[in-house]
């Protein structure tokens, strides 16, 4: 179990961002890194196995670019340490792209459901099984998808999801890993910790299990698994970035 980013709303600079946040993440341990944007109608996806400095180094994460993304830091569980377990994982239609930390514990009867209805895999990780289902369920409304997927999913999870027919939306979602949102100004984010995005924002509200965030970059809503909403407040953190390191 490793970590998660998300931004929506942001200006510029996107690819370098997300690099930052996710070094902020690293003293979690992990194996292999990589970050997703939409731009124009397309999902880009960078990732690779090692520390994120040696990745970095070989696919230039700062040529991202786009005001929305996701980046994400792997501890593997399902499937080896290798480039195509890498998050983030692509669904079958290459519309939806997830991050995921945890473990999805039916992955193996959900696979063989999809397998069956002609979905094909491109890894061995229980992630891949999770944006293949949400798309399944993609009927335009990627907070929906996401909630009626988590409905048959079973196990641990912090999820962050975005959308090329919603580029205007990130998806955060939590069950027994960690997971928090960060309230900006014109921009929002998702994150393992508060630590990493220190720098942006310092309002924070605190996902519980079972909640999906609904984000966009001036609002969100949080919802259970039954679709009801949940009001929940910021929480305003009164130390710094560098107390944090
Ligand atoms: N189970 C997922 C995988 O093996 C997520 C690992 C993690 O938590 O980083 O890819």
């Amino acid at each position: 179990m490793c970590g998660i980013i998300g931004i929506v709303g942001y200006k510029e600079d996107i690819g370098n961002i997300i690099l930052k946040s996710i070094k902020s993440l690293e003293y979690r341990g992990y194996d292999s890194a990589g970050i997703c944007t939409i731009n124009g109608n397309k999902i880009l996806i960078k990732k690779d196995i090692g520390k994120i400095d040696e990745v970095n180094k070989k696919v230039n994460f700062s040529e991202l670019r786009g005001n929305i993304g996701l980046g994400h830091t792997r501890w593997a569980t399902c499937g080896g340490v290798t480039k195509e377990n890498a998050h983030p994982h692509l669904s079958f239609g290459k519309k939806i792209a997830i991050v995921h930390n945890g473990i999805i514990e039916n992955f193996h009867e959900l696979k063989e459901y999809l397998l069956g209805k002609g979905y094909k895999f491109s890894s061995e990780t229980d992630t891949e099984v999770v944006a293949h289902l949400i798309e399944d369920y993609y009927h335009g409304d990627i907070g929906e998808a996401t909630r009626k997927a988590l409905n048959k999913i079973e196990g641990s999870y912090a999820l962050g999801v975005i959308c090329t027919d919603e580029p205007d939306k990130l998806i955060g979602a939590k069950n027994e890993s960690p997971l928090i949102l960060g309230v900006g100004k014109g921009e929002n984010f998702i994150a393992s910790d508060v630590s990493s995005i220190l720098d942006h924002t310092k309002n924070v509200v605190y996902l519980g299990d079972k909640e999906i965030a609904i984000i966009t970059k001036d609002n969100y809503k949080i919802v259970d698994l039954d679709g009801k909403e949940r009001k929940k407040e910021g929480h305003a953190i009164n130390w710094s970035a560098e107390a944090a390191q």
